[in-house]
This record gives structure tokens, C-alpha cells and sequence, in this order.
């Protein structure tokens, strides 16, 4: 009860669009291979300009469940933290291990760059197709187990582009 008391005020859940958010770092829900896409992925590269995808030419991708880090250019985020979600499949092929792992290296990313604030995209569950209740359980588990054991990042924001994202989130972050 404690702990949580703590861990919770840093928390927080915004619906809406996270290329806006005045965060020192964003997490993108990329692909492999780095060089843009749909989604959350092309509405990043288009707000940070072509500068990003510039930046993203010399990672040589990313592996799923990993993440690597660019500047956010022409964004108010600081940092772009690019992770890869699992493809969904079935649920039993690695899937919650691959996710969590996302938003473990994208925490470990922010800590080692001393950023206080990142906000984070409901990742894997646009084209990805992972069902969203699961992977928002998921997300919210890493991050607060995370936050338990580590001061950096001081705050995390879950940016859920829908509302019923948002709800979701919500929802599970009451019953912690
Ligand atoms: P993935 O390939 O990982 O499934 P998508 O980009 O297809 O990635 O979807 C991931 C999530 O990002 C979805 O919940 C989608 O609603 C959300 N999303 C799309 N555009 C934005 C945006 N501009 N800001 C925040 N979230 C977004």
C-alpha cells in the first residue's frame, strides 16, 4: 500500500495525440526496420521532420522487444525512444514477454539519459492486432514494477490515442 502510494503520482494516463506532448521523451511503436511507418510510427516522422528518419537510417533496426533512441528533431519531446511490439499471433508465442520487455528497454533508455518524463503509445495493439486489455495489464505492470525499483523517469504517461484506450488504463491503474 505503501509503495503504491508513492509509484501512483507518477503515473498518469492523457488520451490524444503523443507527438504534441511536451514530455523530455516519446516512445515510438515502430517496426524493424526503423524507417517509418503507419500509425503512431508515421504520425512521429512527420511531426519530427525528415531529420528523424535521417537518424533512424544509421540504427540498422531494431529487434522486437529491444528499443534504441534518436533526438525528436522538430518535436517538443527531447528523445524518441523507437521500440518494436510483438506481432500478436496467439498469445502463446512469447508475446507478453516480448511487450513487457519493450517498455523495460525504453525505461532503461530514459534512466540512462536521466529523462524525467516519458509518455508512451498503447504499443502492438494498432496493425500489430495485440488485444488491448492484455497488453494494457502488461504495460501497466512493467511500468509500476519499474517505477518500484528506479527514481528515473520521475513521471510516465500513458497516451492512449482513443478514448476507450484511455478508459482502459484508467481502469486498470484503479484497481492496482
Ligand atoms: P503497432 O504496429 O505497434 O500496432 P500502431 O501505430 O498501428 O502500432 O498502433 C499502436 C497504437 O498507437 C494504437 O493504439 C493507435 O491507436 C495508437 N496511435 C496512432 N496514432 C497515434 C498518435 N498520433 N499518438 C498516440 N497514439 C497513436
Amino acid at each position: 500500500m505503501f509503495i503504491q502510494s508513492q509509484i501512483l503520482p507518477r503515473v498518469r494516463v492523457v488520451q490524444g495525440d503523443i507527438t504534441k506532448l511536451a514530455v523530455d521523451a516519446i516512445v515510438n511503436a515502430a517496426n524493424e526496420s526503423l524507417l517509418g511507418g503507419g500509425g503512431v510510427d508515421g504520425a512521429i516522422h512527420r511531426a519530427a521532420g525528415p531529420e528523424l528518419l535521417a537518424e533512424c537510417r544509421t540504427l540498422d533496426g531494431c529487434r522486437t522487444g529491444r528499443a534504441k533512441v534518436t533526438k525528436g528533431y522538430r518535436l517538443p519531446a527531447k528523445f524518441v525512444l523507437h521500440t518494436v511490439g510483438p506481432v500478436y499471433a496467439d498469445g502463446r508465442s512469447g508475446e507478453p514477454d516480448l511487450l513487457r520487455s519493450c517498455y523495460r528497454e525504453c525505461l532503461k533508455l530514459a534512466a540512462e539519459r536521466s529523462v524525467e518524463s516519458i509518455a508512451f503509445p498503447c504499443i502492438s495493439t494498432g496493425v500489430y492486432g495485440y488485444p488491448k486489455a492484455a497488453a494494457c495489464a502488461v504495460a501497466v505492470d512493467a511500468v509500476l514494477e519499474w517505477l518500484a525499483g528506479n527514481d528515473s523517469p520521475k513521471t510516465v504517461t500513458f497516451c492512449c490515442f482513443e478514448s476507450g484506450d484511455a478508459q482502459l488504463y484508467r481502469e486498470r491503474l484503479s484497481q492496482v
